[in-house]
Order: structure tokens, then C-alpha cells, then sequence
């Protein structure tokens, strides 16, 4: 079995990232810029943003922090995303999801410069990705992609399972995998028979937010599984933990690459906020 080493794999992606970044600092342009904009006090997008800041710091992007108390009102949060988008100095802005109750992530997201949009939520942004046109990528299906990629540089003919239909990871990434090639089924939560559905898949990318939804059986022999989920759970020894979204033993048992969690596809998405980032600089 092929233990896919995210953490490995994105400190590769976030070297040639620096490189990049050196080169242009060397001809005479300056660092890329990212705004990051985090509302509230979410403790997970508190963590989420600590580790996107610092890896920007690694590789030379400038990040530039906006913090703004829970009660910000969504016409605060549209009067600093508009400021962001006319500033020339700031490259790529990042709203961190989720925004605190009472604020509108649609119309917050909407509102950012397409160009500008690195996490690639914004409507034009995915629905060039829908149509198979280029676009920004999201962060989290492009790092499974190329993990899936590391295992299948071809993967015209293959069947693929995405489990979850969300627009940040479960629709992009089958846009991205139709795109390669692949033969591509969605479930969620009112597929008929998900068991059955997952042993038939080659790739099998699960992004549901269960925690070891996918067990051992469900898994055919050889198959590639990418483990999008992140869940925080208690163990019997009531100690807190990390796990996936695949019952980890089990699946090692039987498939042919799989992804750790923590340490698969989580760091891969920060490495490709970086990339994003340098992109949208041009
Ligand atoms: P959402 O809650 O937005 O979407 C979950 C999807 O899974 C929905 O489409 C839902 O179906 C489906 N689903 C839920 N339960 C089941 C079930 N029992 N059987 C089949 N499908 C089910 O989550 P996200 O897509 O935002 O995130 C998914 C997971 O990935 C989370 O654990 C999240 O923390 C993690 N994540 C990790 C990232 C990383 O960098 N590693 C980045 C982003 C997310 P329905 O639409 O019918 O409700």
C-alpha cells in the first residue's frame, strides 16, 4: 500500500513555490500579497488561518491579516472586501469560512475580485471550473488531485467515487476529475446504497464530514482513496482526536494508496493556497 504523504508532498510544492517567489523578488517585482480576512472566533478557522499565515510567511508571500469581532456586520465585511479588491497591492484575498451567523458567505464571497479569488468560491470562478474552462482551482480538490495524480498520471477510464457534493470540495473535485477524464459518480447523504457504490470505484475521494464513514469492505482491492475529512472525536481513553472520513486500519488493509489524517490531504491545501496566491500576482 502507497501511504500518501501530504505532508512530504507539500513541502515539495511549497519549495518550488519559494523558488518562485525568489525569482521574481530577484527580478526586481515585490512579494505576492494575501489578504486574510477571519471574522469571529471559530477556534478551527482560528487554527486554519495560523497555519495559512505562517506558511505564507515560509515561502516569501506577505500576508496581511484583517480580524474583525463576531458581531461584524455584513456591510463591514463587503466594505473591507471592496477595499481589498481596489487595493493594488494586495494579489489574493481569503475570506476564512465559515463567517459568523447573521453574515451572508454568498454574497461576501460574490463580492471579491475574481482575480483576486484564490480560494476559486467565487460563482465565476466555479463555474468556469464547471465548465470545464480554466479557471482558479480550489484549494482542497486540486491537492487531491495531485495526490490522486502521484498514483494514476492517467486517469482516462477510471471510475471515480466522490463522496460529498459540497462546493468547496465534492463539486470541484468531480469537475476536476471529469476533466482528466475519468468516470465520475457524486454521492451524499441520499445516495441508495453507498457501500456497494464506493467498492465499484478505481479513486475513491470522500469529503462527507462522518467520522470513518467508509469502512474496510466498502473499499475495492487496489483502489486509490483520498480521506478529505478532518472530524475531532473522542477516543475510548477520552482522549480528544483526529480522524478521517475512512476507518483508517481497515482501508490500509486493502487499498492500493490512501491518505493519513492528520497529514494527507490538509497539508496540500495550504500548498496550494500558496500557488493560487503567486498566480493571481501573474
Ligand atoms: P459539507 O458538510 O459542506 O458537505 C458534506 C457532504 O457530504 C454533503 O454533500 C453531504 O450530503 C455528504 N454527506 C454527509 N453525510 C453523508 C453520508 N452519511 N453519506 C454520504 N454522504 C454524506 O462538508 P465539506 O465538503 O466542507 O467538508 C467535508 C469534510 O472535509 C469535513 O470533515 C471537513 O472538515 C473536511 N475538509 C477538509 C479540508 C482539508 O483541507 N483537508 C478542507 C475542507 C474540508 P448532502 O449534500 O446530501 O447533505
Amino acid at each position: 500500500m502507497i501511504l500518501l504523504d501530504g505532508r512530504a508532498i507539500a513541502a515539495e510544492l511549497r519549495a518550488e513555490t519559494r523558488a518562485q517567489v525568489a525569482a521574481r523578488l530577484a527580478a526586481g517585482r515585490r512579494a505576492p500579497a494575501l489578504a486574510v480576512v477571519l471574522a469571529g472566533d471559530d477556534p478551527a478557522s482560528h487554527l486554519y488561518v495560523r497555519n495559512k499565515v505562517k506558511a505564507c510567511r515560509e515561502v516569501g508571500i506577505r500576508s496581511l491579516e484583517h480580524r474583525l469581532p463576531a458581531d461584524v456586520t455584513q456591510g463591514r465585511l463587503l466594505a473591507l472586501v471592496a477595499e481589498l479588491n481596489a487595493n493594488p497591492e494586495v494579489d489574493g484575498i481569503l475570506v476564512q469560512l465559515p463567517l459568523p451567523p447573521g453574515c451572508d458567505a454568498r454574497e461576501v464571497v460574490a463580492a471579491i475580485a475574481p482575480h483576486k479569488d484564490v480560494d476559486g468560491f467565487h460563482p465565476l470562478n466555479a463555474g468556469r471550473l464547471a465548465l470545464g474552462w480554466p479557471s482558479v482551482v480550489p484549494c482542497t480538490p486540486a491537492g487531491c488531485l495531485h495526490l490522486i495524480e502521484r498514483v494514476h498520471p492517467d486517469l482516462a477510464g477510471l471510475q471515480a467515487v466522490v463522496v460529498g457534493r459540497s462546493p468547496v470540495v465534492g463539486r470541484p473535485m468531480a469537475s476536476l476529475l471529469i476533466a482528466r477524464s475519468a468516470t465520475v459518480t457524486v454521492a451524499h447523504s441520499r445516495t441508495r446504497d453507498l457501500p456497494r457504490l464506493c467498492r465499484e470505484a478505481d479513486i475513491l475521494v470522500v469529503a462527507a464530514g462522518r467520522p470513518e464513514l467508509v469502512r474496510g469492505d466498502w473499499i475495492r482491492q487496489g483502489a486509490t482513496v483520498i480521506d478529505v475529512g478532518i472530524n475531532r472525536v473522542t477516543g475510548p481513553d477520552g482522549q480528544a482526536r483526529l480522524v478521517g472520513d475512512v476507518a483508517f486500519a481497515e482501508a490500509a488493509q486493502v487499498a492500493g494508496a490512501l491518505t493519513p489524517v492528520p497529514g494527507g490531504v490538509g497539508p496540500l491545501t495550504v500548498a496550494f493556497l500558496l500557488r493560487n496566491t503567486l498566480q493571481a500576482a501573474g
